[in-house]
């Protein structure tokens, strides 16, 4: 009854479609939330490819094949959160390893390296990646991994991915990348030679604010397996009905990143020529540092802006962020909603202020995930709140 998968050649296609068929037993268009822990055995070790759901669950399988077939990669893997997911990659390592990885990374991944898996014995580098070159000088023998995020959050930093993917080829090093602010529709780390994306599904891939989770996709068979044994062994999978929401939430991924982009441009060109603004960050803008790299490497800019306020101490930073009456003020992005967010004591409150201020994450900062209302609203409310 299932459609021939060759089909499916175009985004739109596949975020539909992917990955799933009709239910076999009653022909339910939607994949239906297998609300079990086990499935029966016919005889000891006989059953129809479940057998405990931490290990395999039928709904969550379809989400992995359809996010998997997003990312132009063979196999993907859903956890309990993006946290979870990244975790799994880091345990891939040993004690005694090293990672280099950006400086101006997601609050939660730099508090999971420094925090959980540097006490363990693994040492994390933590480098301005804005030229890919500056990981050849932090590069020995115990170099394992290379960890990006682009664009990286909050200052839309762009990294450029083939390059990591060219050195990390020629060392023997794993490249992976957090692909989160992207999403698959924008960018595709494993067609510029990335071995591992990782998606906080959070975010826009479940794109309506109701789950967290986290993915993993490859296409080495060898990666797949280990990851896939740290998957079932360490138990970060999500639940069936989280895995429904966020295949139901895919079907329109594509159509929602076309509005984000489009109202993202108009509120960060709309920041840049208002008096209460510094500074914006966004990608799209071409005096970007690495603006050539994100057109090369990204489909289009994406919903994410950030801008730096004018002359505005915490407390009239705090006045502003609390005026919005559209934006919500909220930690997470990638939602239809709009969000507004203070990173130096929501999302990024976990790095330490020195650390996080050599990134560009001021006191003066705020981050918008520029939902897909419509965009005279939301400039409105953008107007009244700078005005305050
Ligand atoms: C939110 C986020 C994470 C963590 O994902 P969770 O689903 O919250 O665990 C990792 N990286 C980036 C870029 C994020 O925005």
């Amino acid at each position: 009854m299932g459609k021939d998968e060759s089909l499916f050649r175009h985004f739109g296609t596949k975020a539909i479609h992917a990955g799933q068929e009709p239910d076999p037993a009653t022909g339910a268009i939607m994949t239906p939330i297998y609300q079990t822990s086990t499935f029966v055995q016919e005889y000891p070790g006989k059953h129809k490819g479940y057998a405990y759901a931490r290990g395999k669950n039928p709904t969550r399988d379809a989400l992995q094949r359809n996010i998997a077939a997003l990312e132009n990669g063979k196999f993907g893997l859903c956890f309990s959160s993006g946290m979870g997911a990244m975790d799994a990659v880091i345990k891939l390592l040993k004690p005694g390893d090293e990672v280099i990885t950006g400086n101006d990374l997601y609050g939660g991944s730099y508090r999971m390296f420094t925090k959980i898996f540097e006490p363990m014995g693994i040492k994390f580098h933590f480098i301005d990646l804005s030229d890919a070159r500056h990981i050849l000088k932090n590069i020995n023998s115990n170099t394992r991994l290379i960890w990006i995020e682009t664009p990286t959050n909050p200052t839309m930093q762009i990294v450029d991915i083939s390059a990591c993917a060219g050195i990390a080829q020629s060392h023997g090093i794993l490249l992976a990348v957090d692909n989160t602010f992207a999403s698959p529709y924008l960018q595709n780390p494993l067609d510029l030679g990335a071995d591992i994306v990782m998606h906080s599904v959070t975010k826009y891939l479940g794109g309506h604010s109701d789950v967290v989770m986290g993915a993993l996709v490859m296409n080495r068979e060898d990666l797949y397996e280990r990851l896939a044994f740290i998957h079932n062994s360490c138990g970060a999978t999500p639940g069936p009905m989280d895995s429904f929401l966020v295949l139901r939430g895919i079907k329109t991924l594509h159509v929602r990143m076309e509005r984000h982009c489009e109202n993202g441009k108009h509120v960060a060109e709309f920041l840049r020529n208002h008096p209460a603004i510094e500074k914006v960050f966004w990608p799209g803008f071409a005096d970007h540092p690495n603006h050539d790299i994100a057109k090369k490497q990204m489909r289009g800019f994406g919903g994410m802006v950030s801008a730096r306020l004018k002359n505005a101490d915490l407390e009239k930073t705090f006045k502003i962020a609390s005026s919005f009456r559209v934006f919500s003020l909220a930690e997470s992005l990638g939602g239809v909603e709009s969000l507004v967010n203070h990173p130096a004591t929501m999302t990024h409150a976990s790095i330490p202020k020195n650390e996080r201020e050599k990134s560009g994450v001021t006191d003066n900062l705020l981050r918008f995930s520029v939902g897909i209302e419509d965009i005279r609203d939301l400039l409105e409310d953008l107007r009244h709140a700078l005005s305050i």
